[in-house]
């Protein structure tokens, strides 16, 4: 149609829908084709490394000058107080790839979706607080400008460790809830793996993470009526 009319372009209508899509799988596959590669020949799966201050690494690792196990492959990144950065490419350490973060640091639940290079947020990411989507554009680390987006309709938050996540990515391949299996006794030390809770407050196990209200989909329920009846139960 070649109309004047034409209804104006958003010029961020690409970014939005990669976003949009990133938000709604795992951050990475670890058996993704790619960690096949050359590159991560030496690497291997190493869980809860130190890596940083107060800070653990699960994912592939290799020895370099950094240390015995400096991330690099698939993998995700926790500070004990509340923030995880799952990045599906680390290289030497150094974050270099798409990937998300989220935090929930000082009582505030928040989380971001786009690409790290050489370890530095670039080009566009998604910010998700308070109910509202945020556009961010990032030149090598620095913020340029935060514009919003949408209303957030996507993320819910954990009931057990509080983080930001989208029902739909939450799936037993990769997890991301952390807590502790038993509460602190009056030491402040977890039965369960003896840390204290000045050390460790997170956790030491792992799980997806839970839903505050599980509500069975639609057509579940009709399917299995419909199977009720193809079975020819229920009919007396
Ligand atoms: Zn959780
Ligand atoms: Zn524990």
């Amino acid at each position: 149609m070649a109309g004047d009319a034409k209804p104006k372009e958003d010029p961020l209508r690409e970014i939005k829908a990669s976003l949009d899509r990133q938000m709604r799988c795992q951050p990475y596959e670890r058996f993704d084709k790619f960690y096949e590669g050359e590159e991560f020949a030496d690497a291997l799966f190493t869980e809860l490394v130190p890596w940083g201050k107060d800070q653990t690494f699960t994912g592939l690792t290799h020895g370099t000058p950094k240390g015995a196990h400096t991330p690099h492959g698939w993998g995700v990144l926790e500070h004990h107080e509340g923030f995880m950065q799952a990045c599906s490419v680390w290289l030497d350490g150094v974050a270099d790839g798409p990937g998300m973060w989220a935090s929930t640091m000082n009582g505030v639940e928040q989380c971001g979706y786009g690409t790290w290079v050489q370890g530095k947020r670039h080009g566009y990411f998604a910010l998700v607080k308070e109910g509202g989507t945020y556009i961010e554009e990032y030149e090598t680390g620095e913020l340029k400008r935060r514009i919003k987006w949408r209303k957030d309709k996507l993320h819910t938050k954990c009931s057990r460790c509080g983080m930001l996540f989208v029902p739909l990515a939450n799936t037993a391949e990769e997890k991301f809830c952390r807590y502790h299996i038993s509460k602190p006794d009056y030491d402040g030390r977890y039965p369960c793996c003896g840390a204290l809770h000045a050390v460790n407050p997170r956790g030491c196990a792992t799980s997806m993470h839970v839903e505050p209200l599980p509500d069975p989909p639609k057509d579940a329920v009709d399917g299995l009526a419909d199977a009720t009846a193809a079975l020819g139960l229920g009919a007396g």
